[in-house]
């Protein structure tokens, strides 16, 4: 599951961030309107955690902009406490909830949750590569039918790169990802785990998912060449 933070306030965002990756989730992070904006319309995210006041873009502008352009990715908004007009505009706007400045992280997580499974019961959240299937909500992934069992570590690699498919993907984006920030290894730890989901994978089959670019990362595609 990928979230997008958008949050001017750099200590603010570095705490969700890591709680939000400690929860399992993946999490983008935007320190202005422009740039959240900007990964809203084109990165695919499962939700957006989108605070009010932001530099160059403000957050129900950028609310209306995707509701316009029929983005109905859910979408939480962070408010100041004293601004009513503020939850109003945003609800009106298409927000699915807000939660007030000052929050504990448990009801963020919490409402969070709670915006996964409204959206999972609205649509599968199915990745499909060829034929192999990745289902965001409930982390089954299936090869040809056959059902693929991965640990949480080797999950979080493929669903990366199947969010990111027939782009690179280098070896610190995975661990930025995977690992929480100050984890300290060897960028080699990677590519341990993706031999595990290349024997898990693609082991067996004629045409390969998993691509190894030399010299910058990895790629999930559906064939050679
Ligand atoms: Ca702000």
């Amino acid at each position: 599951m990928r979230i997008l933070l958008t949050e001017d306030e750099r200590n603010l965002a570095r705490i969700i961030k890591r709680g939000l990756k400690e929860a399992g989730y993946i999490v983008e992070v935007a320190h202005d309107g422009e740039e959240g904006l900007y990964i809203a319309e084109n990165i695919p995210t499962d939700i957006i955690v989108l605070d009010i006041m932001l530099p160059k873009v403000d957050g129900l502008t950028i609310l209306s902009r995707i509701r316009k352009k029929g983005i109905k990715i859910p979408v939480l908004l962070l408010t100041a406490m004293d601004a009513t007009s503020d939850k109003i505009n945003g609800l009106d706007a298409g927000a699915d909830d807000y939660l007030t400045k000052p929050f504990e992280f448990g009801e963020l997580l919490a409402r969070i949750r709670a915006l996964l499974r409204r959206k999972s019961e609205n649509k599968e959240a199915l990745i499909r590569i060829a034929e192999l299937k990745i289902n965001t909500s409930s982390h089954e992934v299936r090869r040809a039918g056959k059902a693929i069992s991965l640990s949480s570590k080797e999950y979080a690699i493929l669903e990366y790169l199947a969010y990111n498919k027939n782009s690179v993907i280098s070896r610190a984006q995975l661990i930025d990802h995977v690992y929480n920030e100050n984890f300290d290894c060897d960028s080699n730890i990677i590519d341990v785990y993706i031999n595990f989901l290349r024997n898990k994978i693609d082991k067996g089959f004629k045409n390969n998912l998993i691509h190894t670019v030399r010299g910058t990362g990895y790629m999930l595609k559906e064939c050679n060449g």
